[in-house]
């Protein structure tokens, strides 16, 4: 443990894949020798030990460093051929860690406007008071990204593919227009993650991860990460996160390092089933919309360049999170809601349970509606983040709530014209 970042490992012949076992599961192959624990063992201590006054241990303090959540750092820079990552208590910790290290008063940001709720709150209720100003812009459309930069923009901040409407921003034109200003370009990169997507190699130059979703993949524990291969930004955010005290805890990071062993694997499996849910859903008459990457005409060339495979076939995966409008607007969506039994209904993605989420009544409540309806968050939007059970499974469960909700609005229109 607290290995540390080796720089011959941008040497190509070095260079681990995303689902390299050495990476994914720390504790292999690393010189075990008898009697070691299987696992990365929980370094549960606030502080370290001194040999003597004026000793620098590898670690000193767990607001600072520690050694689980170093190994996690390391696993997670690895998977995108960059330092060890920053890892911070929560994905929204690790915004605002980013957002105070680069930002100043009188600085701006452009910002996907189909971005995640928080990322929305935080920059238009929290950062003004700061003194800094944010445009939210259609990030699909580069020449909308180059119109809202100004002198002042020091960050582009992109989802993509965006929550909830699964939209695809163009990393590599977005970076070029980031360069062109002097801008450094952030990528939430949450839904895809470095197996699917490595917004590295395609020219950002911060990925940021709410690690409490597919990452850690079993709803354990809340966790964020920013990998990058700037040495001079990840120590200026080193220090504000140690200002700032928003590290990682030890027990969250053993659990995220768990997590991350079969996260090409869960990937592989939860993209292709969403898949063939988004086409079926899609060959429904009763739906009025599907978003999934790849499915929408006119996208399915930047998904095939953005997206990597997780399967043995080579077939790039779109992710496993989809959203749907039925025809029945919000009263459908809030019977189908309340009807499924398989799918759960949380403010959630990317566990092993399929998960269904209103947007916008949970996680885009805050985002004033005006902007929220532009972005294609309707009222009646579902969310599905889709799991490991069976595919046909999750059809059944979709299909026996979308009938009933279609029902109930036939029962609600006769009782309607029924005179008491
Ligand atoms: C959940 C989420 C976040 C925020 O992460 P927390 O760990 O909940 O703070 C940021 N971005 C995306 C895309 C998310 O889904």
């Amino acid at each position: 443990m607290g290995h540390v970042f080796d720089s011959t490992i941008t040497d190509s012949a070095h260079l681990a894949s995303p689902t390299d076992p050495a990476v994914l599961c720390p504790s292999i192959g690393r010189g075990r020798r008898d009697g070691d624990p299987l696992t990365v063992s929980i370094a549960q201590s606030t502080t370290f030990c001194r040999d003597g006054v004026g000793s620098d241990p590898a670690h000193q303090y767990s607001r600072v460093s520690n050694p689980t959540v170093a190994a996690l750092e390391d696993a997670l820079g690895q998977l995108e051929h960059a330092p060890p990552a920053l890892c911070f208590s929560t994905g929204l910790a690790a915004e605002t860690a980013l957002f105070l290290a680069v930002l100043r008063a009188g600085d701006h940001v452009v910002c996907g406007r189909s971005v995640y709720g928080g990322t929305v709150r935080l920059l238009r209720e929290v950062l003004p008071g700061l003194g800094i100003r944010s445009t939210f812009v259609d990030t699909t459309d580069v020449e909308d990204v180059r119109a809202a930069i100004t002198p002042e923009t020091r960050l582009i901040f992109v989802e993509t593919p965006s929550n909830p409407v699964l939209e695809l921003s163009d990393i590599p034109a977005i970076a070029a227009e980031a360069r062109a200003c002097g801008a450094l370009l952030a990528v939430d990169n949450t839904f895809q993650t470095a197996v699917l997507q490595q917004p590295l190699d395609l020219g950002a130059d911060i990925s940021v991860y709410s690690t409490t979703k597919f990452i850690d993949g079993h709803s354990l524990a809340l966790g964020g990460a920013l990998v990058s291969r700037d040495r001079a930004l990840l120590e200026r955010i080193r220090f504000v996160r140690k200002c700032t005290g928003a590290i990682q805890t030890p027990f969250n990071a053993w659990a995220t390092i768990n997590g991350l062993k079969t996260l090409p694997l869960r990937l592989a499996r939860q993209s292709e089933s969403a898949h063939i849910i988004a086409q079926w859903l899609n060959d429904n008459s009763t739906v009025a919309t599907v978003n999934y990457p790849g499915l929408r005409s006119g996208d399915e060339a930047l998904a095939g360049r953005q997206h990597n495979s997780a399967l043995e076939s080579g077939t790039p995966c779109h992710g496993a999170v989809l959203s749907f409008e039925l025809r029945g607007g919000l009263e459908a969506a809030r019977h189908v809601a309340e009807r499924l039994d398989l799918c759960t209904l949380v403010e959630h993605v990317g566990s092993v349970e399929t998960l269904v989420t209103h947007p916008a009544t949970m996680t885009h409540a805050d985002v004033p509606r005006e902007q929220r309806l532009e972005s294609g968050v309707a009222d009646g939007l579902l969310r599905l983040s889709v799991g490991l059970e069976p595919v046909e499974a999750i059809i059944a469960d979709l299909e026996q709530a979308i009938a009933y909700a279609e029902a109930s609005a036939i029962s609600e229109e006769v009782a309607a014209c029924t005179p008491a």
